[in-house]
């Protein structure tokens, strides 16, 4: 079995990992330019939480949290979105993606998925926004 999120989570970037224990990593995410989109992955290869364990699941919901509020304190953001899809990557991952209040009116709600992906960040910013929210984590 190869999974793209297994064999790249052990080399994330040190600077884009914004927590890591024995069952979650909350990262920067590569793509998109929206500066503060997170993903909260398990370390765990499994689709969805119907196949994560009781422990997990309660730290994913803690977790899941703190992310959105030091996220909402970080980027001053309206909404935080959050979805799982596991379509392209069917390993269990949260995309948190802050919605700003001058967000382009096409990408707002559901036209979330249709932002494009390229180009990322710029990397000094996303790591002075992850160093930003692991003080607040
Ligand atoms: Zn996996």
């Amino acid at each position: 079995m190869s999974c793209q999120l297994c064999s790249e989570a052990p080399s994330y970037p040190a600077e884009r990992v914004i927590y890591s224990d024995d069952n979650w990593i909350l990262r920067h995410s590569s793509e998109t330019d929206i500066l503060g989109y997170l993903v909260l992955q398990s370390k765990r290869h499994f689709l969805d939480l119907s196949e994560a364990t009781e422990f997990e699941r309660t730290a994913y919901g803690g977790m899941l949290a703190k992310a959105m509020k030091c996220i909402r304190e970080a980027t001053q953001c309206e909404r935080v979105y959050t979805f799982s899809l596991a379509e392209a990557v069917p390993h269990f991952h949260v995309h948190i993606i802050p919605r700003s209040k001058d967000f382009n009116a096409q990408y707002k709600g559901r036209g979330i998925m249709s932002y494009p992906v390229v180009p990322a960040c710029d990397d000094q910013l996303v790591r002075e926004i992850c160093a930003k929210l692991k003080q607040r984590l």
